[in-house]
């Protein structure tokens, strides 16, 4: 049987907004996106008030001044556009060893991590991966997969009513803060590869040594059993992982020679 004709236009119609809902990532690898940088960008930032009021945020200033130092340093080596945003970068009191970063460039470290990470170096490592993932618009690929997982959602229904338990649990789980709210959902292989090697370059050229990822994550992998850090359980695969970072570096360990040749020494202190 063939389909009707209003069928066929409804299909037409799918296959139009699906086609004008690709998009890519800086590497050129093609990403369904069914909602806009402004409206991801509006749930981010509702995302993260949230859960300043949910959270206690860390009130040590030196510890802030600390992370502030680290992510400044990064964000001036992202691409010209994604400088623009309103970065906002806060310590949360939490043991659990964990970061996160928002649309909207909002950037949460909990002071769990900042136990784990051995230098400036390794935060940077964390802060850099976590930039990575909003410069890939990897919440928005996922939060666009799940909405055509769940029928009946819409991204506009769903935005309108962040309030909601469900529709914030499912913001925030599709933008990576999700353990900070006890949702843990796993980033897929694809996107932790592409911000663990975007993120080491991004390192590199900001100045900070690249093989401290590599370190970074031998101290998770050896702080594994019943205190894995959080951020293992939802960042997998630390095995891989550790072998990608190590071949990427024939790539970052000239970048950051050329960093601090040219003068970019961080200079970040605990
Ligand atoms: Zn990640």
């Amino acid at each position: 049987m063939f389909p009707s004709k209003p069928g066929l236009t409804l299909l037409a119609l799918a296959v139009a907004v699906l086609a004008s809902a690709c998009a890519s990532t800086p590497t050129g690898r093609s990403q369904v996106m069914l909602v806009g940088d402004r409206e991801m960008n509006a749930m981010g930032i509702e995302a993260f008030s949230q859960l300043k009021q949910e959270s206690r945020v860390s009130g040590n200033t030196r510890q802030q001044r600390y992370v502030r130092c680290i992510a400044d340093a990064l964000i001036a080596e992202l691409p010209a556009e994604w400088q623009e945003l309103p970065w906002e970068i806060e310590v949360f009191q939490d043991d659990a060893a964990n970061a996160f970063a928002l649309p909207g460039g909002k950037v949460g470290v909990n002071t769990g991590m900042l136990q784990l990470a051995d230098s400036a170096d390794q935060l940077a490592a964390v802060v850099g991966h976590e930039l990575a993932h909003v410069m890939y618009r990897h919440g928005a690929e996922r939060f666009s997969q799940q909405i055509l997982a769940q029928t009946g959602l819409t991204v506009a229904a769903v935005a309108a009513n962040m309030q909601a338990p469900e529709n914030a649990q499912l913001i925030m789980g599709a933008l990576g803060a999700g353990a900070q709210v006890g949702v843990l959902l796993p980033f897929s292989r694809k996107h932790e590869t592409e911000a663990d090697l975007e993120g080491q370059r991004l390192m590199a050229r900001a100045g900070f040594d690249p093989a401290q990822s590599v370190a970074l994550w031998q101290r998770m992998q050896d702080q594994g059993g019943a205190r894995a850090p959080t951020f293992l359980s939802t960042h997998p695969n630390p095995g891989g992982r550790i072998q990608a970072l190590e071949r990427e570096l024939a790539i970052s360990r000239p970048l950051y020679q050329q960093a601090r040749a040219a003068g970019r020494v961080p200079g970040c202190r605990p």
